[in-house]
């Protein structure tokens, strides 16, 4: 047998710092990163960190916390070198941001460094300096209490690495971003960021989370923010996130912290995401800060070198408690029935024949109104179904976590504007609701359709002169495959010969002008949504078209008790503050900003 020419070798020792060093210093912000977690486990309460050419050429990062001394200084550098744990069993207990023992080892191993540190406020203490993981021994040094770390050149002696990194620009980013990442768990620490020599972030101490996300992102942020709290046994949330009145297609912070560690989780964030989509739909994004205080044995940090993933023992768990109390604490500060009520006066115009009818609501009572002018049809007809009486619907109250006031506020009578014969104006107790009308009808009808299907048949009115509808040859078998649906929806549809079909009955509240162009939109509308994909279920895609081709268009005029009416069905529906597709439906405007815009 010929000899091999490759044999194993054990690699040499600067070769496997260099290895190990990659895992935990990707870029300058990992070294900045694991420089701040040294000083806030050192109990720092002033960190200043520096950094010049985007941290290539010098990052410094200097705090008053405990220092090392002589001793500790030299041990300081070696792998795994640490005074944070002692045994395996203490991985499951890890209270402090280290515990690897590895990050200093791994900056020296990639640039020139210099620690100088003091743990007495003597003015005395030591500095240890050298290059490529080649240290001399600590040498005295003057430095007040807490230490200083300067790494000069990183990865001067990796070449690749440096090759394989972003632009200046986006490495600068990052470090601006994990300050203040860092900066957001640990708000009573002063944190000071200069880049090249000028003073880019400075966070004075502040009392609390809140405070010092509004340093970091913007007091006008901070104060949109919804607070959510929960806590159980072994776990503590507290959360800030933005409100889904915002409107934010591309979130500015999504920030999970467990145990004051920046991780990312993807369970946790898509539970906040989800909680935040039940007011909102999926194409707004929430940003946020939460906080989780768990339990440090039942999670697992060491998973990752630089710390960024961890493992929960119960991750489902995790997601329902962070998922009840986002959903729970947003629900709580959007508009709800309650807000329709109370400080109305009714403007002179409007009718007051129908008021008696809405004081008492009864199951699925629709609100009759005499037909327009446009339409000559004869037939009594009406235009919105008014919400189920919330005395008698629990899914009605459950919809408004808003509403504390006793079942009748849902129905006092507000007065409200059309404008452009698209949004309906409403005054509500803390300021204005602007509510889309054709998106807030198709909220309503998409509800009630979805409910007509599961019992099989809703209100209709039969048609003295049935209403023939011309469809085309691809139309009229999308109605016929699905006639089961528009008979849920109280259409009593029959084959009329060619491509027609015959309605000799129609939903309730439509008008008998409004059946042919309803039916064609709803057909459109199939044709469309099957493309798209957006409803698995076939019964939401019929209540879906359905809502679409019923719903009041915008340019329809509305009266007073029509308006009332939407506005009353819309809070009572389950989702309120979207359409079926996602789109809000209203849009409220705080009384506090309406005074911050007459800058009173
Ligand atoms: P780890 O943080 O995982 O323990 P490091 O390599 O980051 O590992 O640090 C090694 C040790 O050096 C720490 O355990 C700590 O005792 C000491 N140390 C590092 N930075 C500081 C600092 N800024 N102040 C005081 N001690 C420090
Ligand atoms: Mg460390």
């Amino acid at each position: 047998m010929p000899h091999r020419h490759s044999s194993i070798e054990i690699l040499p020792s600067s070769v496997i710092e260099k290895i190990a060093a990659g895992e935990v210093i990707e870029r300058p912000a990992s070294v900045i990163k694991e420089l701040i977690e040294n000083a806030v486990d050192a109990g720092a309460t002033k960190i200043d960190a520096a950094a010049i050419d985007a941290g290539f050429s010098r990052i410094t990062v200097a705090d008053n916390g405990c220092g090392m001394d002589q001793a500790d200084l030299d041990k300081s550098l070696l792998r795994y070198a640490t005074s944070k744990i002692r045994s395996a069993d203490d991985l499951f207990a890890v209270k402090s941001m280290g515990f690897r023992g590895e990050a200093l080892a791994s900056i020296a191993a990639v640039s020139r460094l210099t620690i100088t540190s003091s743990a007495d406020t003597g003015g005395l203490g030591h500095m240890i300096a050298g290059e490529g993981g080649v240290y001399g021994p600590p040498q005295p040094a003057a430095h007040g209490k807490g230490t200083t770390v300067e790494v000069r050149d990183l990865f001067y002696n990796v070449p690749a690495r440096k090759k394989f990194m972003k632009s200046r620009r986006s490495e600068q980013a990052a470090v601006v971003r994990v300050v203040e990442q860092l900066a957001a768990a640990f708000p009573s620490v002063h944190f000071t960021l200069t880049i090249d020599g000028a003073r880019f972030l400075d966070y004075p101490a502040a009392d609390s989370l809140l405070a010092r996300i509004g340093g970091i992102a913007g007091l006008s942020f901070a104060k949109g923010l919804i607070e959510c709290r929960n806590a159980r046994p072994g776990m503590e949330m507290v959360a800030y996130i933005s409100s889904p009145e915002l409107l934010q297609a591309r979130p500015r912070f999504q920030s999970l912290y467990v145990n004051s560690r920046r991780v990312d989780s993807d369970a946790v964030t898509y539970a906040v995401r989800e909680a935040f989509g039940q007011f909102l739909g999926g194409q707004y994004r929430p940003s946020f800060f939460c906080f989780l205080t768990v339990d440090p044995s039942r999670i697992d940090v060491n998973v990752h070198p630089a710390k960024q993933l961890i493992k929960f023992d119960d991750e489902r768990a995790l997601s329902s408690f962070v998922y009840a109390a986002v959903k729970q604490a947003i629900g709580a500060t959007l508009p709800g029935p309650a807000d329709l009520s109370g400080n109305q006066t009714r403007p002179e115009s409007a009718a007051v024949g129908p008021e008696e009818a809405a004081l008492e609501p009864v199951q699925e009572q629709l609100y009759l109104v005499k037909s327009g002018p446009a339409s000559g049809s004869g037939v009594a007809e009406t235009i919105i179904p008014f919400p189920v009486s919330p005395k008698n619907n629990e899914q009605a109250v459950a919809g408004a976590p808003g509403d504390q006031q006793g079942p009748d506020a849902a129905w006092d009578l507000i007065s409200c504007y059309q404008i452009h014969e698209t949004f309906i104006l409403a005054p509500i107790k803390n300021g204005i609701l602007l509510i889309d009308q054709h998106a807030a009808h198709e909220r309503i009808l998409f509800e009630q359709a979805l409910e007509d299907i599961a019992r099989g048949r809703s209100a209709s009115q039969q048609l003295l002169f049935p209403v023939v509808i011309e469809l085309s040859a691809v139309e009229k078998p999308i109605v016929l495959a699905g006639l089961s649906f528009f008979t849920a929806f109280g259409f009593e549809l029959s084959d009329f010969g060619g491509n027609a079909l015959s309605a000799s009955a129609i939903p309730f509240f439509m008008r008998t002008s409004d059946v042919e162009p309803a039916v064609r939109s709803m057909v459109r509308y199939l044709l469309e949504e099957k493309e798209r994909d957006v409803f698995k279920e076939t019964a939401k895609r019929f209540a879906a078209a359905f809502a679409c081709g019923a719903a009041i268009k915008a340019g329809q005029k509305l009266n007073q008790e029509e308006m009332n009416a939407l506005v009353n069905s819309l809070f009572a529906a389950k989702s309120p503050y979207t359409c079926p597709h996602g789109r809000p439906t209203l849009v409220r405007i705080s009384l506090d900003e309406l005074l911050r815009r007459f800058l009173r």
